[in-house]
């Protein structure tokens, strides 16, 4: 085993977890077994009970693992599994320690911090056209901690000039072939090829000595076609998304990738607009007409209209009021855990007539509990007391569409990270008035997919399918969903229905990928021929989010380089 360290950066966000993540990716390539470990210096000893406001999503694993966003760049990337032990924080550290301590295992001895030697160091740093001095102030603080790096990768906006190079070689004692620009690029799949095109790979061969060893060139074909068809696509898919933290993408980020991941099959052009729930509500109608406005305006313009997870009762309701108009104007309607039990709410409410019909997360003294708090869960404790990671989904209908997208298997695995349900003791009630409950748990008492038969596509589940996407084979749902949304979802249906089933008991589906790119060959063509390449976007949405709090300059929304 060789390891690589990936350290650095001033600023967090600049793609330290997408440059590990691209030479995992071009490692591998060149026929190496890859995989990724992510160190973090927070007494955490898990990401679970973390602010997405603060740190991004917390990516869910499945062992359960609650882990930092970057594990899920390396899944994604790397298209591997990870486990809990691939996400190593201080405080996990810290923890195992002290129970040894608390053991008696060292018994006699004074317990200190103690300090690791590392022999290869690979250096993030920072510069831009002749501002070398950051990086070398970086460097310098990196041999001060016993640190030698051997590559610099520099980001940069556009790629760095040989002079700037000599000069780095120079002052930070790393051979100028070491010295990688990683320079903007028009989508984030370019990274690999980017590392690639300068030699990456031969630079950390050489100083792992595996230059001898290994003889064939990277192998990056799918990569660089992917690469290319993102820049070239056109026509777009507008996807409202619903959410609490909007603005702040990287709360959402493995749900913009499997959109991501989903439209480019469908050869769209992916536009998220970010919709703040609380913009939805009424009382913003009264205190800000204008927010109000084009919030609305915002939702009936999309395409699609998406309802993430989340935990907590600010936005409920403008949440409601979205897949209420998603269900009353036949608009496809995507419901992610939170988002699915706000879909039964809205439906006891709006259908069954409970006006008060509501989660008891939101209301625990409500008089309809159509979403209930597991019986397995705790009060008490916050971290990792929830229902976490794979768990199996079994099908109780054939003739519906999660079925079909899935590929017609009898169950699915996915990843969850959830504490209420809907409630099981209304779920006849609830399919007597329409909805249908297709996915349920191996009990039987517990609901995992809903969909609305009549309506073209409205679906909702307790897991996240966003978890198991993958460039190259979208999440089957979020595939339905985007292809419901550019009216492609019979096609898309069609082929899922044949494909080979075991990449759809992973929730994936890479045959759709080949099928579809015939399907839409047309549409590329017309989208590549008309001579407009569209212009490089960073965060993959041209319009400003809604509302955030930020205006998209420090978080890209997830087709960003820095994600
Ligand atoms: N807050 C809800 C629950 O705990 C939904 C969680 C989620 O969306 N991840 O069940």
């Amino acid at each position: 085993m060789k390891y690589v360290l990936v350290t650095g950066g001033v600023v967090s966000g600049l793609g330290k977890g997408v440059t590990a993540s691209s030479i995992g990716v071009l490692l591998k390539a060149c026929g190496l077994r890859v995989t990724s470990i992510k160190i973090d210096p927070y007494l955490n000893t898990d990401a679970g009970t973390m602010s997405p406001f603060e740190h991004g999503e917390v990516f869910v694993l499945d062992d359960g693992g609650e882990v930092d966003l970057d594990l899920g760049n390396y899944e994604r990337f790397l298209d591997i599994k990870l486990t809990r032990d691939n996400n190593i924080t201080t405080g996990k550290i810290y923890q195992s320690v002290i129970n040894k301590e608390r053991r008696g295992d060292y018994l006699g001895r004074t317990v200190q911090v103690p300090v690791n030697t590392i022999s290869l160091a690979f250096l993030h740093g920072l510069t831009s056209f002749d501002k070398t001095k950051p990086t070398q102030h970086s460097v310098r603080g990196l041999r001060g901690l016993g640190l030698t790096p051997h590559i610099l990768a520099c980001r940069s906006v556009t790629a760095l000039d040989e002079n700037v190079k000599e000069k780095l070689s120079q002052f930070c004692h790393v051979p100028a072939a070491n010295i990688i620009t990683l320079h903007d690029v028009s989508n984030i799949w370019h990274i690999p090829l980017l590392l690639r095109d300068q030699k990456a790979h031969e630079a950390i061969l050489r100083v792992l000595n595996l230059l001898c060893k290994v003889t064939r060139e990277p192998i990056l074909e799918e990569w660089t076609s992917r690469a290319e068809l993102c820049d070239r696509l056109h026509d777009p898919v507008r996807i409202a998304m619903v959410g609490k933290y909007t603005g702040l993408s990287d709360s959402y980020l493995s749900v913009l990738k499997a959109l991501l991941h989903a439209s480019t099959v469908c050869h769209r052009k992916l536009i998220v607009e970010w919709v703040p729930a609380t913009d939805l509500e009424d009382t913003t109608a009264k205190e800000a007409p204008d927010v109000y406005k084009a919030a609305w305006r915002l939702l009936r313009g999309a395409d699609g209209v998406l309802v993430p997870g989340g935990f907590g009762d600010r936005g409920v309701q403008g949440k409601i009021l979205a897949a209420k108009y998603a269900r009353e104007n036949n608009k496809p309607f995507f419901g992610i855990c939170l988002g699915m039990q706000i879909a039964v709410i809205e439906y006891s409410r709006s259908v069954l007539g409970l006006q008060d019909a509501n989660s008891t997360e939101f209301d625990p003294d409500t008089k309809n509990p159509c979403v209930i708090f597991m019986p397995e869960g705790s009060k008490t404790h916050m971290g990792g007391t929830m229902r976490l990671g794979s768990r199996r989904t079994y099908f109780q209908v054939t003739d519906c569409k999660s079925a079909k997208l899935y590929g017609n298997v009898k169950y699915v695995d996915e990843r969850h990270r959830h504490r209420y349900e809907v409630n099981p003791d209304m779920i006849l009630e609830l399919e007597d008035a329409g909805l249908s409950f297709v996915g349920k748990d191996e009990t039987g008492r517990r609901m995992e997919i809903l969909e609305l038969p009549t309506h073209p596509y409205f679906v909702g589940v307790q897991f996240h399918p966003e978890f198991k996407s993958r460039p190259g084979k979208p999440s089957a749902l979020f595939l339905g969903f985007v292809a419901a949304a550019c009216s492609q979802l019979e096609t898309v249906m069609q082929t899922s229905s044949h494909v080979n089933k075991a990449a759809a008991v992973c929730g994936q589906l890479e045959t759709v990928m080949q099928t579809s790119s015939h399907v839409n060959k047309a549409a590329a063509i017309n989208s590549s021929s008309n001579g407009k390449i569209p212009k490089a976007y960073r965060s993959g949405n041209k319009s400003k989010p809604a509302n955030g709090p930020l205006n998209g300059t420090l978080y890209s929304n997830g087709n960003g380089v820095h994600a």
